[in-house]
């Protein structure tokens, strides 16, 4: 459990079963006896749902939504701050119905409202029915019809909020409000001068894509005056950035906001809402240090620097204290889900038996064989160039055809017998290795292969090395015995992970059982609710996995809610322009010709079309034998 870091990454949400299964905990009741992750797979198993199978747990889902809205109030109040705080989740970050709807049922008690990027996230966000006074942010670039949308809408009663990004964008929204006679509610998109460190260093600063440079915020200002509606100018926003890893950077990027802020109420805009966007990031590695996947900060300072730097900012400008808004998109939701699967194969790195060549084996057998023979703990770095020089001939030698497979295998078993006994050596005498040697041995790791695709699935962890925390989800009361990289199954050299969180830093290879023949294995990735599975592609033609959103009932019982089915072949087919129908047919033409040829009988005929019919409608993934036909 610990060396998987749990304790750590896991904020409390994850434990260690007596039996050793990886639990889920109850947040409304911690001392409840955990349910069983494992258990979990085999019930939906039993009814037909199989891995890979996207979990989602709606108590993580509102534990998080509501420490948000706590710590904000807890801010608030512990500093005399006098305004308030109205969230909204940026529906990119997940815009999954289930999600979105639970985040609007949770987010009622405290009229926590939606951000939409796009006029197909505003058409969504427009059919959820938000609680009254709750905001609907329309960021992103917007046509007419996105503004007529966002402008009638209100005299629905709905808190939208048109967020101008570009001065040209500025013009179509006055001429919308002028020729439907109604004043909308409008916010500015400010560019920050400062830049956040991370990953996503780029959307802050002024070199972003997004939003208007201050001479086009003061342009603005006179071009809304002279329309008579500089009234509607309600709300600042500033995106600091994604997944920020230091609490300075927020506290400065807040301070430039308010000096915006209490500029623009200088010149007499009516602001009432300050927008800081996204960028509360979470810990992935447990480290709690500023690096790309780690934050040096806890939901709660974040609240509290948010907080405390607008109040005396605010104060020092003789400012009224703004409403203040966050689009917090990650912090919400990537605890709430994780990918849980199979481990379908294991190939291990084993040391192998020593051999003795065979007499009339090239030479370069015996020099490696003979390594063995000067291998000490000062000469380790001279016997692993050696043996890789020997082993890099030899398969030369094979290439050009000097010498046949089978002497071949006899080099790989020295190969292997001399990096073993290599191996023994490192573990006794650590101190005296160079990390040359070190890094150079962590390639030999095993490879275990899970049935998932990482490009459907994990596209950041493809994409752009974002680490997840991964851990088996039994056994955890025993030492795991291996080492290894996980292979996806799609066939794709960059569908792998060598990268892990541990419990005491990152490392290349993930501590793992043996597996065993009678045994199911299965692995979790865990903190994967943000941005991934829209962002998943179908490489391969791996589809969407199953998806199931489970949740403790009344009892503490943790049942089964929702369900969605993920993709079958013939539906991936569609996407990419076959039509499956035609391809039976097609197909069934193909075989009956084998038929008329005799190169199968009638009756496998059948049985080939049985089973391509019944593979075009089953899931993409793996499917072991006894789901197929169970
Ligand atoms: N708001 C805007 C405008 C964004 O572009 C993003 C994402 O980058 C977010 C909010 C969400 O940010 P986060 O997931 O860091 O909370």
């Amino acid at each position: 459990f610990q060396q998987y870091g749990i304790h750590r990454w896991g904020a409390g949400m994850f434990a260690r079963m007596e039996n050793g299964d990886l639990g889920l905990v109850n947040p409304a009741r911690p001392d409840d006896t955990p349910a069983s992750l494992p258990e979990l797979l085999h019930n939906l198993h039993a009814r037909g749902v199989h891995t890979p199978v996207l979990v989602r747990v709606g108590a993580f889902l509102r534990r998080q939504l509501e420490s948000l809205n706590h710590a904000f109030a807890a801010a608030i109040v512990s500093s005399g701050y006098q305004g308030t705080y109205r969230g909204v989740f940026p529906i990119k970050v997940n815009q999954q119905a289930e999600v979105i709807d639970r985040i609007v049922e949770y987010g009622r008690p405290f009229q926590f409202g939606l951000e939409a990027g796009s006029k197909p996230e505003l058409i969504l966000a427009l059919s959820r029915d938000l609680p009254k006074g709750a905001l609907l942010i329309c960021n992103g670039i917007k046509d007419a019809e996105f503004i007529r949308l966002g402008i009638l809408a209100r005299k629905a009663g709905i808190n939208c909020v048109l967020v101008i990004e570009s001065p040209a964008e500025a013009d179509t929204v006055i001429a919308e409000a002028k020729r439907l006679g109604e004043k909308p509610a409008l916010g500015v998109r400010i560019k920050l001068t400062r830049r956040v460190t991370g990953n996503w260093a780029d959307s802050s600063g002024d070199r972003s894509t997004f939003g208007l440079t201050t001479k086009e915020v003061v342009d603005l200002i006179d071009k809304l005056r002279d329309a008579d509606m500089l009234d509607c100018l309600v709300l600042q926003h500033a995106h600091l950035g994604s997944q920020v890893p230091q609490i300075m950077d927020i506290r400065q990027a807040v301070d430039e906001a308010c000096r915006f802020y209490t500029e623009l109420r200088r010149l007499g805009v009516p602001l009432e809402y300050l927008d800081l966007g996204g960028g509360l990031g979470i810990d992935y590695t447990g480290e709690a240090r500023a690096s790309d996947n780690s934050v040096n900060y806890t939901l709660e300072e974040y609240c509290t620097n948010v907080v405390e730097t607008v109040k005396y900012q605010m104060e020092e400008a003789e400012v009224p204290h703004p409403t203040l808004v966050t689009e917090s998109g990650r912090a919400i939701v990537a605890y709430s889900s994780m990918l849980l699967s199979d481990i379908l194969e294991a190939s291990y790195f084993d040391r192998a038996a020593p051999l003795t060549p065979e007499d009339d084996d090239h030479h370069m057998l015996s020099d490696m064989a003979a390594i063995s023979g000067y291998l000490t703990p000062r000469r380790v770095q001279e016997c692993l160039n050696d043996a890789d020089y020997y082993r890099e001939e030899l398969r030369a030698m094979f290439r050009r055809g000097v010498i046949g497979i089978e002497e071949v295998a006899r080099a790989e078993q020295i190969f292997l017998y001399i990096v073993g006994r290599i191996k023994d050596l490192v573990a006794q005498h650590p101190a005296d290795v160079p990390q040359e040697v070190v890094e150079a041995l962590s390639a030999h790791r095993d490879i275990y292969r899970a049935n998932f695709s990482l490009f459907q699935s994990l596209p950041d962890v493809w994409a752009i090395d974002q680490l997840v925390p991964i851990a088996p989800l039994q056994r955890l009361n025993e030492q795991p015995g291996r080492r290894a990289v996980l292979s996806d199954i799609t066939c794709d050299s960059d569908g792998k992970i060598d990268q892990f969180v541990l419990g005491d830093g990152i490392g290349n290879a993930l501590p793992i059982h043996e597996l065993s023949p009678d045994e199911r294995y299965f692995i979790g990735i865990f903190l994967v609710g943000a941005y991934q599975e829209t962002l998943g592609d179908l490489h391969n033609l791996f589809g969407d996995t199953n998806i199931v959103t489970v949740d403790f009932n009344e009892d503490g019982v943790l049942e089964l809610q929702h369900e969605v089915e993920g993709d079958t072949v013939s539906e991936v087919m569609a996407y990419v322009e076959y039509e499956p129908r035609q391809c039976l047919d097609a197909f069934k033409r193909i075989v009956e010709r084998g038929v008329r040829d005799g190169t199968l009988n009638p009756s496998q005929r059948r049985m080939l079309m049985e089973t391509y019919r019944h593979a075009m409608n089953g899931y993409t993934y793996y499917e072991l034998e006894e789901h197929t036909h169970g």
